[in-house]
């Protein structure tokens, strides 16, 4: 029987929908996902510009769906380590790294992680909690399976403990498995490795890790978040204080050749303002401030948001750069900018960075590994900006999402159908994988 198979290298929404175009299409899809769950940063948003629909309730039946595809094989944290061939005829290698919980037996019930002594700054909370070393990363995780994080797991440092193996009463513990590999044979590869934020602690003049109640906009999406780790509660770190007066700063690290970072994240106008929307959701008294260098909301029904957020949720734009220094007496951030070439000084209770957005750590490796090219910033390129946007320079390797630039959830939704049809154009050709 002819095989038709695609190889989706990271489990974000570019991946998920990319996969399941394939796989509704008939083709066996093989999700490589780095981390222990499908989701990418989509499942770390609190809601989505332009509607505001929650995203995890957009995203989560999707990453049911993917996992529970006939034609999709998830293979979560897991990592291609090998690639040979050609188009319609690409071998692959994954190297699938031991989780220490057996896939098909846990349910994800949560006594071990009860029982778990260890506690370590969450990740997908973006460290404003803390999580077990042995966990689920999410609530709504796929798949829903426990994972052993070995650098902190006492059992891996210390080597004593095991008091998860004691509170799982069905066996699910694997304290002895270790990493495995495995060998696709592929027709087609698309890669949909996304982005990771930019950590502002270098541009020192905003102040992060050294005033207190400054955050970064993805920390604020966790925060209010109800899942999140203040309970959806806006907090400041300094007191736990709810803020009343909050300055949103744009840019912070893009479009800023000093930091290498020249390009424009596409995305911040829209989230900042939506951050704001939200906050004075959460409470009527609330003010925002956002300072922007220009407002870019360019697309569909985008210009008409950023005027409700004016009109109906009082939000202030300021066009001008601004730093962040701190009043010593209250750890209120204060916001320096300029009107007219004359500074200015604003005190908040609470800042937010709206900082730049880089491809992910191992991106340009991964490149390397699959012979294709990537731009003077790190995404990946495509063989014609033009005409072929999501086809590489080799083929029968194409990009999806924000790893090839950077893209708002719509864009990479429709990249990702863009690569799954070109994928399928390619299998039907060659007729084999
Ligand atoms: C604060 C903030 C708020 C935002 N709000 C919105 C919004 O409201 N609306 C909107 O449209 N957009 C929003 N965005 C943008 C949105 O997050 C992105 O457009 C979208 O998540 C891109 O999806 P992706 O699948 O391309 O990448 P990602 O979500 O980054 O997914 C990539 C996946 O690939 C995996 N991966 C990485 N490397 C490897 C590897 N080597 N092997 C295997 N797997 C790998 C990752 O673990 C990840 O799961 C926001 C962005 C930020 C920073």
């Amino acid at each position: 029987m002819e095989k038709k198979n695609v190889l989706v290298i990271g489990g974000g929404i570019a991946g998920i929908q990319a996969s399941l175009d394939l796989a509704d299409k008939g083709m066996q899809v093989y999700l490589v996902e780095r981390e222990p769950s499908i989701g990418g940063r989509m499942a770390q948003l609190d809601k989505t510009f332009p509607t505001n629909d929650c995203s995890i309730c957009i995203l989560a039946p999707k990453m049911a769906d993917c996992f529970g595809h006939d034609n999709i094989n998830v293979m979560t944290y897991s990592e291609v380590s090998e690639i040979a061939g050609d188009a319609g005829n690409y071998n692959a290698t994954v190297t699938r790294k031991a989780r220490h919980v057996n896939e098909d037996v846990c349910t994800g019930c949560g006594d071990c992680n009860a029982k778990c002594p260890v506690k370590v700054p969450n990740e997908f909370d973006m460290e404003l909690g803390m999580r077990k070393a042995i966990y689920l990363p999410f609530l709504q995780a796929v798949p829903r399976v426990m994972t052993i994080d070995e650098e902190n797991c006492i059992f891996y440092t210390k080597g004593k403990c095991r008091l998860c193996e004691k509170a799982c009463k069905i066996g699910a513990i694997e304290f002895d498995k270790g990493p495995e590999e495995l060998k696709l044979n592929v027709g087609s590869i698309i890669v949909a490795t996304g982005y990771d934020v930019w950590d502002p602690t270098p541009a020192k003049e905003y102040g992060y890790k050294k005033v207190q109640n400054v955050f970064t906009a993805m920390e604020f999406e966790r925060m209010i978040n109800a899942a999140g780790p203040t309970g959806g509660h806006i907090q400041r770190r300094s007191d736990g204080e709810r803020p009343k007066k909050i300055g949103f700063i744009q840019c912070v690290g893009s479009r800023n050749p000093q930091l290498d970072h020249p390009y424009c994240c596409s995305v911040c106008c829209m989230h900042s303002t939506k951050e704001a929307i939200l906050a004075r959701e959460h409470h009527d008294d609330m003010e925002s401030f956002i300072f922007y260098k220009d407002m870019r909301t360019f697309g569909k029904g985008f210009n008409e948001y950023m005027e409700r957020g004016k009109s109906e949720y009082g939000i202030t734009y300021i066009n001008s750069d601004a730093t962040v220094q701190e009043n010593p007496a209250n750890q209120n951030p204060i916001v320096v900018y300029d009107v007219a070439g004359k500074q200015e000084k604003m005190e908040v209770d609470m800042v937010i960075l709206a900082t730049t957005l880089v491809p992910r750590k191992g991106a340009k490796e991964l490149a390397k590994l699959l012979d294709i090219d990537v731009d003077e910033f790190g995404f990946y390129e495509s063989a014609d900006k033009l005409l072929n946007p999501v086809d590489t320079k080799r083929p029968g390797i194409f990009i999806a999402g924000y790893c090839h630039e950077p893209m708002d959830i719509p864009e990479a939704v429709a990249q990702a159908s863009g690569a799954a049809a070109r994928a399928a154009e390619l299998l039907s050709t060659k007729g084999v994988s």
